[in-house]
């Protein structure tokens, strides 16, 4: 199948409903994040993320952003809603033109699947891995890195 086909419009948005995206079409990549920025940013073991083309990411409502680099060296800036606090989405100086969303943000979070963990190594003991999926200790092999 053809992705660029795909049009199927998902939305999501911040728990208090300030700010609303839009994702059109299937997402590039999606993954579990371990990293300790990921730990802190979500208060949990990891985040989960989808990356998307910025011509098929749309957002309304004010957002506020923080930057920060990332352990990849990556200058990431995430942006969540400055009303409810919610982390919603980021851009990485690692993938120019992309997005990367919560998965969780979404409306119906369950229409995008893992294929991968990333930081692997920052597992916390009361985390766990899906044995279904490939784990890497950083980012994968010949990725720019988060
Ligand atoms: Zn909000
Ligand atoms: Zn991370």
């Amino acid at each position: 199948m053809d992705v660029s086909e795909d049009r199927t419009e998902h939305w999501g948005g911040c728990l208090c409903g300030a700010v609303r995206f839009r994702i059109i079409g299937s997402p590039i990549m999606a993954g579990h994040c371990h990293c300790l920025s990921c730990q802190k940013l979500s208060g949990s073991g990891h985040a989960f993320h989808a990356m998307v083309g910025e011509e098929a990411f749309e957002v309304s409502g004010e957002t506020r952003g923080f930057s920060w680099t990332a352990d990849s060296g990556n200058t990431v800036t995430t942006s969540f809603c400055p009303t409810c606090g919610s982390p919603l989405f980021g851009r990485s100086s690692g993938y120019p033109g992309m997005v990367t969303f919560r998965v969780a943000s979404l409306d119906d979070p369950s229409v995008v699947r893992p294929q991968m963990a990333v930081y692997a190594k920052r597992l916390q003991p009361w985390d766990h891995l899906d044995p279904g999926l490939p784990a890497f200790p950083g980012m994968p092999p010949a990725s720019g890195g988060r």
